[in-house]
């Protein structure tokens, strides 16, 4: 058995040239919070390879933003991919090297002591899938990792009593999953991950274009258009956008004017998806757990928060009040920060993934 009383001096010595960090691994977009420092790093989960391997280009448009722009626009021998696209991590290798890149360029080249690390799950992952994000982490050159469910951490990062005897409901809108819990004590009461997010609804976007104007649109001009004129409720004042593309039938480029009540039609489905889970969720509740529900109200977090009118959907249709939380963004990444700074007694009353030790 190991003696900790003996790693702690070695433990802290690291702990003060090693630039700890919590990662919000999204499908979307990955945030890097450093302790002390806040968020770092905020840059979309995409990677650039050569076309049919895993080997992540060299230069400074592989990883994140320079990335996302190429994404439907590569030359033949590069592709940019989503590893985290479906929720799951579908490729380890190129998510290892993400995460690689990523720690490398929080130290800014810096001689570095292998970090701590606490990265931010889809609460629906296998332990499979928890013990290959560690394996990855580890390789990338992590000292130590602690897993945190998503959910928790959004609780923990907009200021939730998470570790209290009282229900709170989290809905996280990421990318590609929708994370739904109702948390107390440290732990979750009920959840549901389900694979409808932003993502849907650009690919709903899409297919309206089509539809509707024989136009092929890109999934960035979808998430333009959504992030533009998007919503999920009526608007004071309805919007609209001119939109460029490609008629399907003549194949010439062409501009259409989109109105945001069209929009709002086609978003339907997905948000309506979205609500499903909620209510599942809700219904899964305990009563005692429901009734603080009814005064703590829903929390709306991720990216996918920001569609307009989803608080006063997801209230109509729930009968709870729920509210989009300051900056949904950044929520999940400000979760793992505070767990950090909390690490010794956050390791041990929350259930945290088994980690590398
Ligand atoms: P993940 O945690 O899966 O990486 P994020 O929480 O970063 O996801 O959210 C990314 C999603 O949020 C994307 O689908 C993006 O299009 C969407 N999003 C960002 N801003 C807006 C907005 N203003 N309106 C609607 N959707 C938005
Ligand atoms: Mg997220």
């Amino acid at each position: 058995m190991r003696n900790h009383r003996m790693l702690k001096p070695l433990e802290w010595m690291l702990g003060r040239f090693s630039l700890d960090m919590g990662i919000d691994l999204g499908t979307a977009n990955t945030l890097v919070c450093v302790r002390e420092r806040g968020i770092v790093l905020n840059e979309p989960t995409v990677v650039a390879v050569k076309k049919g391997t895993n080997e992540v280009l060299l230069d400074g448009r592989a990883v994140g933003l320079a990335a996302k722009e190429m994404l439907g626009k590569t030359p033949g021998n590069i592709v940019a991919i989503r590893p985290l696209k479906n929720g799951v991590i579908a490729d380890f290798e190129v998510t290892e090297k993400m995460l690689r890149y990523f720690i490398m360029k929080v130290h800014e080249g810096r001689q570095w002591v292998k970090p701590q690390v606490v990265i931010a799950v889809p609460s629906g992952i296998t332990a499979v899938e928890r013990r290959a994000v560690i394996n990855s982490a580890e390789r990338a050159g992590a000292r130590r990792v602690y897993l945190i469910d998503e959910p928790l951490a959004g609780g923990i990062g907009i200021g939730l009593p998470v570790t209290e005897a009282r229900g709170s409901m989290i809905v996280d809108i990421g990318g590609g999953t929708t994370e739904v819990a109702i948390l107390s004590l440290a732990g979750t009461v009920a959840s549901t991950s389900l694979r409808v997010a932003g993502d849907e609804m650009d690919e709903a976007i899409i297919n309206h274009m089509r539809k509707r104007y024989n136009l092929l649109i890109g999934e960035q001009t979808a998430e333009r258009i959504k992030i533009a004129i998007g919503s999920a409720y009526p608007l004071e004042q309805e919007l609209s956008l001119e939109v460029r593309g490609r008629d399907a039938l003549g194949g010439l480029p062409r501009r259409v004017v989109v109105q945001s009540e069209e929009v709002r039609d086609a978003l339907l489905e997905p948000v309506r998806q979205i609500i499903g889970a909620i209510r599942e969720t809700l219904e899964g509740a305990p009563p005692e757990i429901a009734a603080d529900l009814v005064e703590s109200g829903i929390h709306l977090v991720g990216g996918g928060a920001n569609l307009r009118g989803v608080d006063q959907i997801v209230s109509e249709e729930t009968g709870i009040p729920a509210r989009v939380a300051d900056d949904p963004m950044t929520a999940v990444a400000r979760g793992t920060g505070v767990f950090l700074e909390n690490l010794p007694l956050y390791s041990r009353v929350l259930p945290t993934g088994e980690d590398s030790v």
